[in-house]
């Protein structure tokens, strides 16, 4: 038998889910923010099949991206990764339109949804000590009052037991989803700034919702490497 500040607390709860229903943010079905029949319909990515260095979806045997042309195109001559994987293959009616939903419209409970999906990701052979993201523009925390990779993070760090630093700073960039592959470089260029890391991360989880050219995760990596990381492994819940 509940006390009645337990009977109120579930009546409040009761009232906000009348007035404001949990509906799956893919089928709009009542309950959860992602209902089981979507998730299981997610185009989740075959770690057997991606590529180990850059977690390209079919890289294994002949990667997209580790080649030399690929490279070119994002302005390099290698990655900057000791490895890199995603959770899903981005797909503009499900994994795009979960982003969206969790990015734009603020559905902030889809972030422990999410983050679950990549931990499964992680290889233990990575050694990760420690967990740190993508920093979102100034402009898009203040748009949207929250900072997306650094939720993830957190939910990753929590569910690997490693720490969350932030450890990265951008000045101000201009939206990356609005640019082309080469304006993305030329926005990108040395545009984030690191602070090192302490003692003993070695291994480090560098987070974010979507690979798309790689040169974002890329420029990050980057500075990462210039204060001293050892081994920068890149974590996105898709992957273009
Ligand atoms: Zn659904
Ligand atoms: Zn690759």
């Amino acid at each position: 038998m509940g006390t009645w500040a337990d009977i109120a607390h579930v009546a409040s709860e009761v009232v906000a889910e009348t007035l404001w229903p949990t509906r799956c943010a893919l089928c709009d079905a009542p309950g959860t923010v992602l209902c089981e029949r979507c998730a299981s319909n997610l185009p989740v990515l075959d770690w057997w099949s991606a590529c180990p260095r850059c977690g390209s979806a079919y890289g294994r045997v002949q990667c997209d991206l580790c080649n030399p042309v690929s490279l070119m195109r994002i302005g390099r001559d290698s990655l900057p990764f000791a490895g890199c994987a995603s959770a899903t293959v981005f797909d503009e009616d499900t994994t795009g339109k979960l982003v969206r939903v969790y990015k734009d419209q603020g559905e902030r409970r889809l972030a422990a949804v999410l983050a679950a999906r990549m931990a499964c990701m992680v290889a233990p052979s990575w050694g990760v000590d420690a967990v740190t993201f993508v920093p979102a523009t100034k402009a898009a925390v203040r748009y949207r009052g929250f900072d997306h990779g650094e939720l993830l993070a957190r939910e990753i760090s929590a569910l690997l037991r490693v720490p969350c630093l932030p450890m990265l700073d951008r000045p101000r960039t201009r939206d990356q989803r609005a640019l082309s592959g080469r304006e993305r470089i030329a926005n990108l260029g040395g545009s984030f700034s690191a602070s090192s890391a302490p003692a003993g991360a070695e291994g480090l989880l560098l987070v974010d919702d979507v690979f798309t050219t790689g040169a974002t995760l890329c420029a990050a990596a980057d500075a990462l490497i210039a204060v001293g990381a050892c081994a920068v492994y890149g974590l996105t819940f898709a992957r273009v």
